[in-house]
């Protein structure tokens, strides 16, 4: 086999994320898809992932550049920017590229009633602050708000209504079920679409699905929730993130390992140098945690993450060699999801992190 030069690798399987979004439609079968791409698709390359999920009914971005980004790429789907827009140039430019905003306070609504727009808005959206005190206008100015955009001679199209849970990774929780029914309330006398559901609550939650879900780390195969791993909930890794050895050193017991020197080997013992490091993502939080699989070894990182590279314990594969594979996650063996944990943090957070320097591999 022909090594690939090209280390650290993300392989992206497009055909998992393709996998995904028919899970998504089939928790959700009565609901539209807005699937969420923001933060250049997790990790995974925005444009790529958003043309493999042309099946969607609609892309949802945080920001306009990344909205620009893809109709610039001559994406033509609906997109929707969660976090809209505050002034009268970006709100032009959202009418110029057919984008369709998030309003999500008075300033954005304000804006869009008083000036005049070359070409209207098609299809917009209204955030309601259910809960969660991040975006979104109170419950008793929806009203008022609704009649000003529906009015707007700037609007053409429908306007919808969305929240977004704080809580949705606790099933059950009652906070759920409190931020859904302030929504609900606020939605009861007009016929506007309405959505709420991410990845958790289309999982857990399906009271909450109603009429367009919001999915995001579920597309990329990956876990909302502490105890239940992806391939429990039927979802596939979207994505494996992988090096090489590129050194092997013999340490005698006392020798300390990377910067710091903050592991020392007990007896003598073999380790690996592998090519990656937090400069291409991987977290500093794994310095002396982590795990990572070679020749299908589960081995532990030693001494701290470094820019460009870790070292890892190598007494386990006695016949490692410069040059093997080392997968740092998206094997069924070691997930995303495991692998945050050991770095006491989420997946939406590594997988996001993976930085330009890593080369993604599209297949499927
Ligand atoms: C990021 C985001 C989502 C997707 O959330 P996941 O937990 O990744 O499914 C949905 N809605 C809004 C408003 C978001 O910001």
């Amino acid at each position: 086999m022909v090594m690939s030069k090209l280390y650290p690798v993300a392989n992206i399987d497009l055909a998992a994320v393709q996998y995904n979004l028919q899970r998504v439609k089939q928790l959700a079968p009565n609901s539209r898809v807005m699937s969420v791409i923001k933060a250049n698709a997790y990790g995974h390359g925005i444009i790529q992932i958003s043309q493999a999920l042309s099946a969607s009914d609609a892309l949802a971005v945080a920001r306009l550049s990344e909205a620009i980004q893809l109709r610039d790429a001559g994406i033509r789907q609906d997109i929707v920017i969660l976090e809209g827009v505050n002034t009268a140039i970006d709100l032009q430019l959202a009418a110029d590229y057919s984008l369709s905003p998030v309003f999500h306070n008075a300033l954005q609504i304000e804006l869009v009633i008083t000036i005049s727009l070359n070409k209207p808005l098609e299809f917009c959206w209204l955030m309601v602050e259910t809960g969660m005190h991040r975006l979104g206008i109170s419950a008793d100015q929806v009203d008022k708000a609704l009649q000003d955009l529906t009015q707007s001679e700037n609007i053409s199209g429908s306007v919808g209504l969305m929240s977004h849970f704080a809580n949705s990774d606790l099933i059950n929780d009652p906070r759920n079920q409190q931020q859904l029914d302030t929504l609900l309330h606020c939605a009861k006398p007009y016929s506007l679409p309405i959505s709420m559901a991410n990845s958790a609550a289309i999982l857990s939650f399906e009271a909450s699905h109603n009429d367009w879900v919001r999915p995001g780390l579920m597309l990329y195969g990956a876990s909302p929730f502490a105890d239940q791993s992806a391939s429990d909930l039927g979802l596939k890794p979207a994505m494996k993130l992988s090096s090489e050895l590129i050194a092997i050193d013999q340490l005698q017991a006392g020798d300390q390992v990377g910067y710091g020197g903050d592991w020392a080997a007990d007896k003598p013992t073999r380790i690996g140098i592998v090519s990656i490091g937090y400069g291409d993502g991987y977290s500093r939080q794994l310095s002396n945690k982590g795990t990572v699989l070679i020749n299908g070894k589960c081995v532990v990182v030693v001494g701290r993450v470094s820019m460009d590279m870790i070292a890892i314990d190598l007494s386990m594969d006695t016949n490692a060699k410069v040059g093997d594979e080392v997968t740092l996650w998206g094997d069924d063996i070691l997930t995303v999801d495991q692998v945050a944990q050991q770095a006491n943090t989420i997946s939406y957070e590594l997988l996001c992190q993976i930085s330009e320097r890593v080369t993604r591999q599209y297949h499927g």
